[in-house]
């Protein structure tokens, strides 16, 4: 006779018990399985271009699969050649900016022989090995919200403490560098930053970043992490700047995260970067070694070969596509009277809609302040009502509020705009 294999037992770790789901994948995957059964869906959670990567990027991947080294085990921290580029694109991108042009060809020199690279499976591994390699149980990790909704579970994953500093709405999302100073103490291990910003889509000025940088160096203990994913990905001009520009000694403490999966549409080939000293790159190519091993062999190789010319042009229009698709939605918004819900953006692939400043919101939920959140059930209605998805601004750090991606095609995006816009006001 059979017997029947029923267990009570849970033999779930306390540590994945208490992570949260990633709930912009989750809800991408729902809308995208709704659209394959043929429901109408207007698909604003996807943090990915709608587009075809550059046409010498694929390419180059075609060309690769000529060659066995493209289908072996690369390096742990992966192939010399791309780790170099990286390196070297590094430092072209981002010079120092200290006022001195003596002074910064010494800072460039003694410092890039201080600096390594790794390349992981996708830069959110690269966050997560990298927390992994700072961060001691107990030790504080300072987010600024609204921050991306895996840096808390990454780090409460590695048994450090979230301590979040809120940014908000009146201030662009701007962080306050004097609600900082208050937060910073014996304990506090690293600072994320995130500039270009998910979900807020801001980059913090030029202005900023020299203040921020001003501050950290009074800090000589915490260590910099610095997620510049969307660092290509901004639609007003000047482009991003970031702290360590004006202070090039930072960087000896500080570990730079890039990617593939923004910059050239590519959010399934999975590659990440991530530039630091060498100590920290020696620690995470162990972590990985013992755990992924290097990452995918082939599109390394692609990368290796890429000739980027033609990304230029490509991020050029990949700007102006998201630029007119924040254009339209502020227009439409302020055909709907929604402007208390503007604030300026000007890079990444999102706008963070604020549902307390909406007449929806303050008709229905009269009461309400941010510590009652019901952006889930809004978001739901407004599924239910229009089609349109977006993501709660929950696990953002922002409740009451959602995430509207920009990256969908104009002619749908347009659309579903306008049905939020009658939704909201209505
Ligand atoms: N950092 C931020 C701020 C992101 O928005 C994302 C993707 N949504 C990542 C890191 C991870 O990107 P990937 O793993 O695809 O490189």
């Amino acid at each position: 006779m059979m017997m029947s294999i029923a267990t009570s037992k849970d033999f779930t770790s306390e540590r994945v018990k208490h992570t949260k789901q990633s709930i912009t994948l989750e809800l991408n995957e729902k809308v995208k399985s709704l659209a394959a059964e043929g429901q109408t869906t207007f698909n604003l959670t996807a943090g990915q271009l709608p587009f075809r990567p550059p046409t010498s990027f694929i390419q180059s991947i075609g060309s690769q699969l000529n060659f066995l080294n493209s289908f072996q085990y690369s390096p742990v921290s992966g192939f010399e050649e791309l780790r170099k580029k990286v390196l070297t694109n590094f430092f072209l991108e981002r010079p120092f900016l200290t006022g001195d042009a003596q002074e910064d060809k010494q800072w460039s020199s003694d410092i890039e022989s201080d600096m390594s690279c790794i390349v992981s499976n996708g830069s959110k591994h690269s966050l997560y090995n990298l927390l992994g390699c700072i961060v001691d149980p107990g030790d504080e990790v300072i987010l600024f919200s609204p921050y991306w909704v895996s840096f808390p579970e990454m780090i409460k994953f590695w048994e450090g403490i979230p301590v979040v500093v809120n940014g908000h709405l009146y201030d662009g999302f701007i962080p306050d560098l004097e609600q900082l100073k208050k937060v910073l103490s014996q304990r506090t291990k690293a600072i994320i930053l995130n500039s270009p910003n998910n979900p807020s889509g801001v980059y913090f000025s030029k202005s900023w970043m020299r203040q921020f940088a001003t501050l950290l160096e009074q800090y000589p203990n915490v260590f910099i992490i610095s997620d510049e994913i969307y660092s290509q990905l901004f639609y007003y001009d000047p482009s991003p700047h970031y702290f360590y520009q004006f202070a090039p000694s930072l960087l000896k403490r500080t570990a730079v995260v890039q990617g593939i999966s923004k910059t050239l549409a590519s959010t399934g080939l999975r590659i990440g970067y991530t530039v630091a000293p060498k100590a920290i790159i020696q620690a995470m190519s162990k972590l990985q070694g013992q755990t992924t091993s290097g990452p995918n062999s082939l599109i390394q190789q692609a990368l290796i070969d890429f000739n980027d010319v033609e990304t230029h042009q490509y991020l050029k229009e990949v700007r102006g596509h998201l630029r007119r698709n924040c254009e339209t939605l502020k227009e439409i918004f302020r055909q709907f009277n929604l402007s208390p819900c503007w604030y300026q953006t000007n890079a990444a692939y999102y706008f963070l809609l604020d549902f307390m400043r909406t007449p929806y919101f303050k008709r229905k939920y009269p009461d309400h302040t941010r510590d009652n959140d019901v952006a889930q059930q809004i978001c739901d209605e407004i599924f239910q009502t229009t089609n349109v998805a977006i993501v709660p601004g929950t696990n953002f750090g922002l409740p009451n509020s959602a995430r509207i991606s920009l990256t969908l095609e104009w002619e749908p995006f347009d659309q579903a705009i306008q049905l939020l816009g009658k939704f909201l006001t209505n």
